[in-house]
């Protein structure tokens, strides 16, 4: 672990030493301490395994399948539509995309108070690309971790040539399909496979987009590694305020491990035959620190860059099955259970308090996603503009001048047209051509004029207009607006209420 600076009493000496290390993976001298470590293949590594390569497979294939037409999964933030599930979704939708974030930021809320950094060990892709992809590309060109270790050590010859040329070979096809699956769900696939199969020089802004992006994966896979996690990703800092004493995180177990030893010959005969020699559990072996690959040590207690991958816990449990103990010396247990000896709380304040905000919210946007509009409509009386009084075919008539704001939300371009509903006998027409043909979230607004009989206008100076928004001939929407007109004369009033 980092050795903490100390103030230098001498007064020639730097003011401050500078420890060795400042922290897991840097030295004090700024120099990165590159981490081999070894993988531990025990109960956790091979669930993690299976789900991980589930998970791969799920990230390829969520921008392919297709849910209604529609892929599962499109962020196309250049035209600003949004698919999910089959939702679709656009810039618009503010309220939509709103709830949408906060939902996935409650869900991690609930998930991290209950068992800590459980998505970055089991299900980030950072973490299941680079222990289920790259680092076993890795062990099969340059070996176990001392041969790799020894391997970087050593100066360049045709083998070491060979083993770094295939490794990076191997990683830079791996990015680029992985680039391809990442730009895929900004893009959609149809796009992809037309940009890939299209001539490059139509392409080129294509061609430039995924070398850049394929550029970062290599930097972050080859290069960066743990530092996402324990530098960049903003989650790590945040998870000291999401957990409490109760949440589940990989611990390490002091009261039955301290004090830690390595057994001489005498004391490991004693302690088979089962005689007290003053020492607990932990060996000391180091096989949990060689195995973490964010290079800390779990005895030292919670620390920020522990991604929470069990690797430790399936270390430790070998350990102790050679050494004919138990497992569980480092397991899943709270703070509470491992220094009070408590059982774990499941069902406290803040899990509850997060699992009901998260209900409510998952029950707003699922209801506001039943009463979806596919149209997206809105009608107000034109600016600067009064009824006036006219006269068609014998009939007084009150003329109002409106405006719709119209926005296609289908799938697809449609035409649309407008009619009035209500009052009885009122009449629309729009200034321009009778119908519009809209393109795929396209936006119009569209002048008209209002007809409304003067009798409408008997007991009210204003009426209700309804008027209905037809897609390719049929009635999709109606909207309702206030139409004033005249006051009502005090002839006219009296004879309606006589
Ligand atoms: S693996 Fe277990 S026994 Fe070995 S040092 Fe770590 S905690 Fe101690
Ligand atoms: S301390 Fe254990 S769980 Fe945490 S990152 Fe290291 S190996 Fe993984």
């Amino acid at each position: 672990m980092a050795e903490n600076s100390t103030t230098s009493s001498s007064t020639d000496g730097p003011l401050i030493d500078t420890p060795e290390q400042a922290t897991s993976t840097w030295m004090g001298d700024g120099s990165r301490r590159w981490l081999y470590p070894t993988p531990s293949r025990g109960f956790y590594w091979y669930a993690r395994q299976a789900l991980g390569w589930a998970l791969i497979a799920l990230f390829t294939a969520l921008p392919i399948i297709r849910i209604g037409g529609e892929p599962a999964v499109l962020l196309d933030v250049i035209n600003r539509r949004f698919v999910i599930f089959g939702a679709i979704f656009h810039a618009t939708d503010t309220v939509f995309l709103m709830l949408f974030l906060l939902i996935a930021m409650v869900s991690i809320g609930v998930i991290t108070a209950l068992f800590g950094r459980v998505w970055c060990g089991w299900g980030c892709p950072q973490t299941v690309y680079l222990e289920f992809v790259f680092r076993p590309i890795e062990r099969l060109f340059e070996g176990s971790e001392q041969q790799r270790k020894s391997l970087d050590q050593r100066d360049w010859d045709f083998d070491k040539l060979w083993r770094k040329a295939g490794k990076h070979a191997s990683y830079l096809v791996i990015a680029l399909g992985l680039a391809h699956t990442f730009v895929a769900y900004f893009v959609g696939w149809d796009a992809l496979v037309r940009w890939m199969t299209g001539p490059p020089g139509e392409h080129f802004g294509f061609f430039f987009m995924m070398a850049f992006t394929t550029g970062l994966i290599l930097f972050d896979f080859a290069y960066f590694r743990e530092q996402m996690c324990v530098t960049v990703c903003p989650y790590a800092k945040l998870q000291s305020v999401m957990m409490d004493r109760d949440s589940m995180i990989v611990s390490y177990d002091p009261n039955r491990g301290e004090p830690r030893g390595r057994r001489s010959r005498e004391q490991r005969k004693k302690e088979q035959s089962g005689e007290d020699i003053d020492l607990g559990d932990c060996i000391d072996c180091g096989a949990c620190v060689r195995t973490c690959p964010t290079g800390i040590d779990i005895r030292e207690g919670l620390q920020m860059e522990c991604v929470s991958c069990t690797q430790c816990i399936d270390a430790c449990n070998d350990i102790m099955h050679k050494i004919g103990k138990p497992g569980g010396l480092i397991r899943y247990a709270s703070e509470r259970e491992i220094e009070d000896d408590e059982s774990p709380r499941f069902l406290r304040p803040r899990v509850i308090a997060y699992s009901i905000l998260l209900v409510t919210l998952i029950g707003i946007f699922g209801f506001m996603l039943t009463r979806s509009q596919e149209v997206e409509l809105d009608v107000l009386r034109t600016a600067g503009t009064t009824f006036e009084r006219q006269t068609i075919e014998q009939t007084p008539m009150i003329r109002s001048r409106i405006r719709f704001r119209v926005r296609n939300k289908l799938d697809a371009p449609a035409a649309f047209s407008f009619e009035a509903r209500s009052p009885e006998g009122a009449e629309l027409k729009v200034i321009g051509p009778p119908s519009y043909r809209l393109d795929v979230n396209e936006m119009r607004r569209i002048e008209a004029f209002v007809f409304v009989p003067e009798s409408a206008y008997r007991d009210s100076a204003s009426v209700e207009g309804t008027f209905a928004v037809m897609v390719d001939g049929t009635e999709k929407r109606t909207i309702s607006m206030p139409l004033p007109g005249p006051e009502p004369s005090a002839d006219s009033t009296d004879s309606t209420r006589n």
